[in-house]
């Protein structure tokens, strides 16, 4: 799938939509989710034109791959999310309906979020 630039995240990542920052660093970006689904949610996404986990772990330099999951594990420390617990999800494609063409981790936490839902 082609990148479309235009993706509400690449628009983000320009600053031309603001968003409510929490990380950010060479490789990444974290803020809060817009329509949150726990007390804590968070997405996390990597600085470059990816649209998925498989485009990105094929395409995306080294350094920007270990960047990006570094930056999830230092954003669910800094949220003090690892001691009481965390969920991290990437939806991929139509069948996990991604919203949002530009690869995003959602991070969840702040209660106990109840065994994984697969319907
Ligand atoms: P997905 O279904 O994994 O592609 O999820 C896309 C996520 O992006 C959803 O949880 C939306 O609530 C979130 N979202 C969409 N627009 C924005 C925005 N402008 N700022 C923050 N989160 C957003």
């Amino acid at each position: 799938m082609a990148y479309d630039t235009n993706n509400i995240f690449a628009r983000i990542l320009r600053g031309e939509i603001p968003c409510k920052k929490v990380y950010e660093d060479e490789f990444s970006l974290a803020f809060h989710d817009i329509n949150p689904q726990a007390p804590t949610h968070v997405l996390v996404i990597p600085k470059g034109e990816y649209v998925s986990m498989a485009d990105f772990t094929a395409e995306a330099p080294a350094e920007l791959v270990a960047g990006f999951f570094r930056a999830v594990g230092k954003v669910a420390e800094e949220l003090e999310l690892v001691e009481p617990g965390y969920r991290i999800l990437a939806n991929a494609g139509t069948n996990a309906h991604q919203e949002v063409p530009h690869l995003h981790i959602h991070i969840f936490g702040g209660k106990p979020l109840g065994p994984m839902l697969v319907r």
